[in-house]
């Protein structure tokens, strides 16, 4: 048997790279609360996601809600159902209700033709997600958005570093969230932003993510604790050194698995598009009319000690806490997919080595 294979392995830096970076702050004492790191971070991201002005966090999932805090969102959004729990226990979290449009079959993202025929005189905003860093229907959406008056957050939390007709996926809607978890692309061990347009946005999530305080005796709003600290912020600096390289070895091992499974009758794969760049952050396999089903496939990769994962199965709309809410749209498409969906090993020390043999697994089951 070959050696054990999990979905994903977190990248991290040479471990002299982050002692060095975080030798000064034995030094300054300043440990959080926006330190020298903190400030360095955030250039660094600007500077590589092209945006104006973001606020970091302790977490993708606090982005999301201080995000719809801060634009005091109320009533109704239009979401997804196939994406990670996250995005819709932050909007229920918020005492927002979810409302479930379907999605498209070609990207799995939210099918902008479906969102209009769910909009009531509740609705409020659309969250749709960039799921596994595919862009959504930026264009259609952010029409209709304007014609109806709605925010939009983008939970970008898989799509670090797309970029779109050359231009950065970050700069989309009133907002966006990321996600710097351990498991994601660009990691800051645990780690968010929100990136958006509007500074006074910006600055009101940074007041919110630091108690409301505005001056030592001085709050605006009531405000939680969701900031970066340094130690993140180190990492984020040493990561953000070698994203290019991470994603280009990325970009390598996804071709691999194309040469394999691209072509074959009841393996499905998300076409790559021209305009966009991806960040190759995950590798869905819709497994429909295959040999075998999704479920068999899994198994017999864990036999072999490799670990795939069901993303995102269930739908969000099915887990008991979000279903008692209300009565739950039909999603037929995502829920089709959710069904066949296999994500593949991939990080980007995987060795092409491993990628035929899990391909050689689930051509030979
Ligand atoms: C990871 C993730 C989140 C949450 O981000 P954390 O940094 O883990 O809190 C939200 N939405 C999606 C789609 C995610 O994959």
């Amino acid at each position: 048997m070959g050696e054990e294979i999990k979905v994903t392995r977190s990248s991290l830096p040479a471990f002299d790279e982050y002692i060095q970076e975080i030798k000064s702050l034995w030094d300054s004492r300043w440990l959080t609360n926006s330190g020298e790191k903190h400030k360095a971070l955030e250039v660094g991201l600007s500077d590589f996601l092209e945006v104006p002005y973001l606020a970091l966090l302790t977490n993708g999932h606090l982005a999301l809600e201080y995000a719809i805090e801060a634009l005091s969102l109320k009533g109704e959004v239009i979401t997804t159902p196939f994406t990670f729990v996250s995005t819709t226990n932050a909007i229920i979290r918020k005492g927002l209700t979810p409302v479930f449009g379907d999605i498209n079959e070609h990207d799995y993202t939210l099918d902008a033709d479906k969102i209009e025929s769910l909009i009531t005189e509740k609705t409020c905003a659309i969250i749709p997600v960039h799921v596994y860093g595919n862009p959504c229907d930026i264009e259609q959406i952010d029409q209709l958005a304007k014609r109806y008056g709605l925010h939009v957050i983008y939970d970008a939390a898989h799509a670090f570093g797309v970029t779109i007709n050359d231009r950065s996926i970050a700069g989309y809607g009133d907002a966006s969230m990321f996600s710097f978890h351990a498991t994601k692309v660009f990691n800051t061990i645990e780690g968010g932003a929100v990136i958006s347009n509007n500074e006074e946005l910006i600055k009101k999530i940074d007041i919110l993510k630091n108690f409301g305080m505005t001056g030592k005796e001085s709050t605006e709003y009531a405000g939680g604790n969701a900031k970066m600290n340094e130690f993140q912020a180190a990492m984020g600096i040493c990561n953000l050194r070698h994203i290019n390289e991470h994603i280009e070895k990325r970009k390598a091992i996804v071709e691999r698995y194309y040469e394999h499974l691209d072509n074959v009758s009841g393996i499905q794969l998300v076409a790559p598009k021209g305009h966009v760049k991806s960040n190759y952050a995950y590798f869905p396999v819709l497994f429909d009319g295959f040999r075998h089903n999704r479920d068999e496939i899994y198994e017999a990769l864990e036999k072999e000690k490799i670990f795939s994962r069901k993303y995102f199965y269930p739908l969000t709309s099915r887990f008991t806490h979000v279903s008692d809410i209300r009565d739950i749209n039909d999603t037929p498409v995502a829920a089709h997919v959710a069904d066949c969906v296999l994500t593949l090993p991939l990080y980007h020390e995987l060795s092409l080595d491993s990628v035929d043999r899990i391909c050689r697994i689930i051509k030979g089951v």
